[in-house]
């Protein structure tokens, strides 16, 4: 893809699921990566199973505390100690919830929002100043279906997807004096390893309320994020692009 090699991209929540395969996705584009997670024994568990892909790989492993800017300071230093520069950052780490209101703890939805949506500030506040002196770069968040439907149970979930959305347009407007672009992917029923591990009758029954007639894959995800961070992008920003197989939910 236009545009990618030689790139400097962060992805956080990069050991599993949509944003593994948007690792995997970038670095055999020749982009360089940092991977972030949350854990030293996932992030070192990814990158081992990165090598066996490719030694060539340029990938580095972080697992900053995403609420704690000082901790996303030092990641960033080392960065651009190691490589000079930040061209994209992927937003992509989230936890889901669907407890009913009535079992849930004020701190219960307080927690959601602080991973999906505080972190997400943090990352942007800090990588957004190194973007601004090279004049460019690219923000991409991770939405979801759920921001423009909502969900049945679980209310921070859709809550603090429906935030991505109001972060994603508002920066777009706010950064792109500064050359940079702000998007989002918002992903329908992704079949990630929580997903797999359903019985082939639920997966079959919801692939059927799905217009494309399947559950999408992480790597349709993937190939979003690679489009939207590319040349192929240059004048697109402040868009929710939807990766659902026009599922309504
Ligand atoms: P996943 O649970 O497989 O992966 C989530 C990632 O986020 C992991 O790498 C995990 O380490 C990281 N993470 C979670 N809590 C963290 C924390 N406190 N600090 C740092 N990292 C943390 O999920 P996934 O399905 O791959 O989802 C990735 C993104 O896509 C999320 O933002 C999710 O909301 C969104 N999404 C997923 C789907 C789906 O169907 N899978 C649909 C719509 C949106």
């Amino acid at each position: 893809m236009k545009g990618i090699k030689n790139k400097v991209v962060v992805i956080t929540g990069g050991t599993r699921g949509i944003g593994f395969e948007t690792v995997k996705k970038f670095l055999s584009n020749g982009a360089k990566v940092a991977l972030c997670g949350s854990k030293k024994e996932t992030v070192d568990k990814a990158l081992e199973e990165l090598k066996g892909i490719s030694e060539k790989y340029e990938v580095i492993g972080f697992y900053p505390n995403l609420l704690n800017p000082k901790e996303i300071d030092e990641m960033v230093d080392t960065i651009l100690e190691k490589w000079g520069k930040i061209d994209v950052l992927i937003n992509n780490a989230g936890v889901s919830d669907n407890k009913s209101i009535y079992d849930q703890a004020p701190e219960h939805f307080e927690k959601i929002l602080d991973i999906n949506i505080q972190a997400i500030f943090n990352c942007t506040k800090i990588i957004a100043e190194v973007m601004k002196e090279e004049k460019k770069g690219v923000i991409l968040n991770t939405s979801s279906v759920v921001s423009l439907y909502g969900q049945k149970t679980g209310v921070g979930y859709p809550t603090s997807k429906f935030a991505v959305n109001g972060l994603t347009k508002s920066l777009a407007r706010e950064l792109g004096k500064d050359g940079i672009r702000v998007n989002a992917v918002a992903p329908g029923v992704i079949e990630t390893d929580m997903v797999k591990a359903l019985d082939k009758n639920i997966i079959d029954a919801i692939s059927k309320t799905i217009p494309l007639d399947r559950l999408g894959t992480s790597e349709d995800v993937a190939n979003a994020f690679l489009f939207l961070a590319s040349d192929m992008a240059s004048y697109i920003s402040g868009e929710i692009l939807s990766v659902d197989g026009a599922v309504v939910i």
